[in-house]
């Protein structure tokens, strides 16, 4: 399995013209978030020059999502629907369907996801914290068991 790395410190520099999908909670901000580091703001920043980024959270945290989306300058794709859902980019224009990657932290979730829409998926090291609800941290315990019994 490969040494997982955050989000802040991918390497980004031969990017360029893809559509990205990054995942908010244990991404960019530890879970249920409104605090990014600003290292991250810097690295989506430098993402977003060359490449169409977008943030995607499952949480359907209206005010939290929108004022991440204002604060990263990067849009927040509005869907009713869920990953792994292939759906949640059906509205997304056609020439953006390309060059598709998942930057995420679960594998059961942004994983699948990625596979569901044929993108690349690019698993980041997870934000945690100690304020982390019970069943967040349940939920994780059980994404990085199935990571490890399939990588
Ligand atoms: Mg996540």
């Amino acid at each position: 399995m490969k040494a997982e790395i955050y989000f802040k410190d991918l390497d980004f520099a031969k990017w360029s013209g893809k559509t990205i999908i990054l995942d908010v909670d244990g991404t960019i901000t530890t879970d249920g978030s409104v605090d990014v580091d600003p290292l991250v703001f810097q690295k989506v920043q430098e993402l977003s020059m060359n490449n169409s980024v977008f943030i995607f959270s499952n949480k359907k945290l209206v005010d939290r999502n929108d004022r991440l989306s204002k604060q990263l300058k990067i849009p927040f794709i509005y869907t009713s629907f869920k990953k792994p859902n292939k759906k949640v980019i059906e509205r997304l224009p056609e020439y953006l369907k390309r060059n598709l990657v998942v930057v995420g932290d679960k594998i059961t979730i942004d994983g699948l996801f990625a596979k569901n829409i044929q993108a690349e998926f690019v698993k980041v090291k997870r934000l945690t914290s100690e304020a982390d609800s019970l069943k967040t941290k349940l939920i994780y315990l059980l994404d990085n068991f199935i990571n490890i019994l399939i990588n």
